[in-house]
């Protein structure tokens, strides 16, 4: 059941720019997320739920973000705004809903640019309404001589294998679903890539694994990647690590005790794996001739 809530705040100024994704502000019209990825980040961190059966809707946000933005505008501080930063924009309610799209409309008539990431391929429904994004935004002075537009769109994307996503990504569309929308997106002429975020230890981070993903991206158009690590949050029924571990048992039980050791009672893999994570995204980009970052 989607629940309602008012709130007093919807756009959220982060203390430095997100040296990933290039966003200074972050939205989201929904709290919890209908993708139902198991490995899901909000789940047992600081970040709160993310049962489908939690899944509330900010019914005033659209209200709020229009104040808060007129007050960003008015002291010139565009910056990219993710919008779903911790949630998909375009969860399977986006449908009907729309707060989605009406926050698109109250950015455009503001003038910030957007980053969004999503796994769902409604976001075609508002490509005419990213277009004028990314004509009229206006980029922070920095950014402005380094980005071709006012929108940037990325495909998350964990794992080529269908049926591991379908274990762990019960209501996203399939991993070639992703890559066909990002082709699409490419087409209709906007900066995009993959968010190959978060790459599974022993499962989709190895060589063979990985290069299928850039691989995939690279055919699709894509003009970067993005791979990052997996984190996994919490002991309790529906934390992120419970959950993970219980996806490992019906998978391959034998990888059980390389994440315990990889893990330990941390939510994070060790420095060195994420070293060598970011050294063999590194060639395999180089290989496929793909930047791993936004900007050039
Ligand atoms: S799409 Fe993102 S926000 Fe939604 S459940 Fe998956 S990881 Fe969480």
């Amino acid at each position: 059941m989607l629940r309602q809530k008012q709130v007093k705040s919807v756009l959220n100024k982060h203390k430095k720019r997100d040296a990933w994704f290039l966003d200074d502000y972050s939205v989201n019209p929904y709290e919890g997320c209908s993708c139902n990825c198991l490995y899901c980040y909000i789940r047992g961190s600081k970040y709160g739920e993310n049962m489908e059966e939690g899944l509330t809707v900010k019914v005033n946000s659209l209200e709020v973000l229009d104040k808060q933005l007129a007050a960003r505008a008015r002291k010139n501080q565009y910056g990219f705004v993710a919008v779903g930063s911790g949630t998909d924009a375009y969860i399977r309610h986006e449908e009907n809903l729309r707060m989605t799209e009406g926050m698109l409309r109250l950015l455009l008539k503001h003038r910030f640019p957007v980053f969004i990431s999503t796994k769902c391929t409604l976001i075609k429904r508002d490509v005419d309404l990213l277009k004028e994004i990314d004509k009229a935004a206006i980029l922070p002075a920095d950014l402005s001589t380094l980005l071709p537009g006012g929108v940037i769109l990325s495909v998350s994307v964990s794992t080529v294998d269908e049926n591991i996503s379908n274990m762990l990504e019960p209501g996203a569309a399939v991993p070639q679903e992703r890559f066909d929308l990002l082709k699409e997106l490419k087409e209709e002429g906007f900066l995009t890539g993959v968010n190959a975020i978060p790459l599974l230890p022993y499962i989709s981070d190895t060589e063979e694994e990985m290069d299928k993903i850039i691989a995939a991206a690279s055919q699709s158009g894509a003009d970067y990647i993005l791979a990052g690590g997996l984190t996994l949050f919490g002991r309790e029924p529906a934390d992120s690590k419970t959950l993970f571990y219980k996806f490992l048992e019906r998978y391959d039980a034998s990888l059980l005790p390389r994440y315990e050791q990889l893990y330990g009672g941390n939510f994070y893999a060790p420095i060195s794996y994420q070293d060598e994570l970011k050294e063999k995204s590194g060639r395999l980009c180089r290989k496929h001739r793909i930047r791993n970052s936004i900007l050039k």
